[in-house]
């Protein structure tokens, strides 16, 4: 991408939640990245890792317990006055992981799409926004005569395209699609992917992808993070995160993508890591992975390693690319 212009910058990101018996869950502890203008971050990590909770804090769907966010150069503030809050609410949308459960039952179609419009475009009459639920719903795919229609008529593949026309009738920036794929036939997941990147390309958006394996988050980022416990643990450019993954999780993750060549398939080694994530609301001392670490070092129980740009463009936080190792 020539000329990056950052559109989200995130610093020192914290959300804690109090779960009781004087314990804090620390789904996301001192993150810091940016996305730019156009870009799509993947951002990937198994259940519970702390990615959802990412995107939530970045919409301020949840309020952040410490850290900065930036939209467009303005810091994003709670305390921020309704019409303030309404600008960032317009500009940054999200695109929902259960295309079954996200639709209110009860709904039309033209009624869901035309949610957004009532609340940020109180200027449009009915007939304008039943015009422009139209042409959202052929932006996705879908024929007019649907907007009568409700959720439970509809496949999933074509649930999800109903929630993209929803997060797009406000004209967002901005979108987070938390595993938009992740409830759909693999035969569905190619297209809703393909209409996303067709959708950045004509109206300039900028996505965070989030999804739980590397599989299909290839094909859409620019970029990708991974993280783990709370934190990320790699970020780079796609292509070479693929090629050279450098931390040990993200290794395990890429071995466990199924290859389409059957020789290949076969004769790959596959890193099967023992034991589960840690509970985030106790995690390991030192390196959060080391639990799981095939290749773990005396220093990784003790001294927490730090994200860091070991070559250009590629962070990794691992004693194994500290400033004494070869990296
Ligand atoms: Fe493994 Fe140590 Fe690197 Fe953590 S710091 S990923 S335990 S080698």
């Amino acid at each position: 991408m020539s000329g990056k212009q950052v559109l989200i910058q995130v610093n020192n990101l914290s959300k804690h939640f109090n779960i009781g018996k004087n314990k804090i869950l620390r789904a996301v502890d001192d993150v810091s990245f940016h996305i730019y203008k156009g870009e799509t971050l993947g951002l990937v990590g198994e259940s519970g890792c702390g990615k959802s909770t990412v995107g939530r804090t970045l919409l301020q769907i949840y309020e952040s317990s410490a850290g900065e966010i930036y939209f467009d150069g303005q810091k994003l503030n709670a305390q921020a006055g309704r019409a303030e809050q309404a600008v960032y609410k317009q500009n940054m949308q999200m695109i929902f992981q259960d295309p079954y459960s996200s639709l209110n039952a009860r709904m039309t179609v033209l009624e869901i799409v035309s949610e957004g419009l009532l609340v940020h475009r109180p200027d449009l009459s009915f007939e304008e926004r039943k015009a422009r639920v139209f042409q959202l719903l052929e932006l996705v795919g879908l024929q007019q005569k649907y907007a009568n229609r409700y959720p439970h008529e509809f496949s999933g593949g074509q649930r999800q395209r109903i929630g993209i026309a929803r997060a797009l009738a406000v004209e967002p920036k901005f979108i987070v699609a938390d595993e938009p794929i992740a409830a759909l036939d693999v035969s569905i997941q190619a297209q809703i992917v393909n209409l996303l990147k067709q959708l950045q390309k004509e109206r300039g958006l900028t996505y965070l992808f989030i999804a739980h394996d590397l599989s299909m988050v290839k094909y859409i980022s620019d970029r990708i993070a991974v993280m783990y416990v709370g934190q990320f643990v790699e970020l780079a450019e796609s292509e070479t995160l693929y090629r050279q993954p450098l931390h040990p999780y993200t290794e395990a993750l890429l071995s466990s993508i199924p290859l389409a060549d059957p020789k290949l398939e076969r004769s790959r080694e596959r890193i099967l890591l023992k034991g589960d994530v840690p509970n985030p609301a106790s995690p390991p001392s030192g390196c959060r992975f080391r639990t799981r670490c095939p290749k773990i070092m005396d220093i990784c129980k003790s001294v927490a390693p730090v994200l860091r740009e070991v070559e250009p463009n590629h962070f990794v936080s691992c004693h194994l690319f500290s400033r004494s190792s070869n990296y």
